[in-house]
């Protein structure tokens, strides 16, 4: 059976060098990060990919351009934000281990994530089909619709068992983090069954993230430079109206004067 290939829903683009100058001088929320990290315990990493997936890069940048720096020299969020405003970055992250004072991981943040590539989609198939067209970052209006679904089911599920859970829209998909003091002193172990747990529900995550090997997760309130998309936090309730390619909260101000639909 022949497959569509994709574009992405209209609007959902690369940011250009001068937009990411943008959003980082102009837009980019210190005290909503400073809020959110207010959850972290211990001094948060930040990591920044300059343009691996986009090939768009300061020149001066073109050696590091694929590579995930690690920024953990700085003293405030101010200075995180001059690093953002020299790299224009595709992707900004958080480090989710808890460190103590002699960089030793004490803990880590537990997260899931799901993404549009691993729905099924009645259109473009499976994952595997995807990657065989070499789509593996693609996704539909469709698939963007399933997994705000998936989302908001997997939060219901988590429900019953932690009670400081957060929903974030990563850009792409949806990003849950659980800040209940309990699950960051869970084993590697206990994360993998957790995670397994989660699949045979049928929900679609990624196990690495929810195992910890895949510590970095993206920022909330960074943008998200491959769908031109800033991360944002979301209530349950908040949720259900929330539509990624149109919505007002997660459209950078270089989008949001100009139709998108
Ligand atoms: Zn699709």
């Amino acid at each position: 059976m022949r497959m569509a290939r994709y574009n992405l829903p209209r609007g959902m683009r690369y940011s250009t060098l001068q937009e990411r100058k943008h959003f980082y001088t102009q837009e980019f929320n210190l005290p909503k990060v400073q809020q959110w990290l207010e959850q972290h315990r211990g001094k948060v990493k930040f990591a920044a990919v300059i343009g691996r997936h986009t090939k768009i890069y300061p020149e001066k940048y073109r050696e590091d351009a694929g590579t995930t720096i690690i920024i953990d020299d700085y003293k405030s969020l101010s200075e995180v934000r001059k690093y953002m405003v020299d790299f224009l970055p595709e992707a900004t992250y958080y480090d989710r281990n808890i460190y103590d004072s002699h960089d030793r991981k004490t803990g880590q943040e537990l997260a899931f994530d799901l993404d549009p590539e691993n729905i099924t989609c009645p259109i473009h198939g499976t994952l595997a089909d995807k990657m065989r067209r070499h789509q593996g970052l693609g996704f539909c209006k469709l698939e963007l619709e399933l997994v705000k679904e998936q989302a908001l089911s997997l939060y219901e599920h988590l429900e019953a068992q932690f009670s400081s859970i957060k929903i974030v829209y990563s850009g792409r998909g949806y990003h849950i983090h659980v800040f209940d003091p309990e699950a960051y002193t869970l084993s590697t172990r206990k994360r993998r069954e957790i995670a397994r747990k989660v699949k045979e529900k049928g929900f679609k995550i990624d196990e690495w993230v929810t195992a910890g090997d895949m510590r970095l997760i993206r920022l909330p309130y960074s943008l998200h430079g491959l769908v031109s998309r800033v991360v944002v936090p979301l209530g349950k309730e908040e949720l259900e109206s929330f539509d990624p390619v149109h919505d007002k909260r997660c459209l950078p101000k270089f989008l949001a004067g100009r139709a998108t639909s």
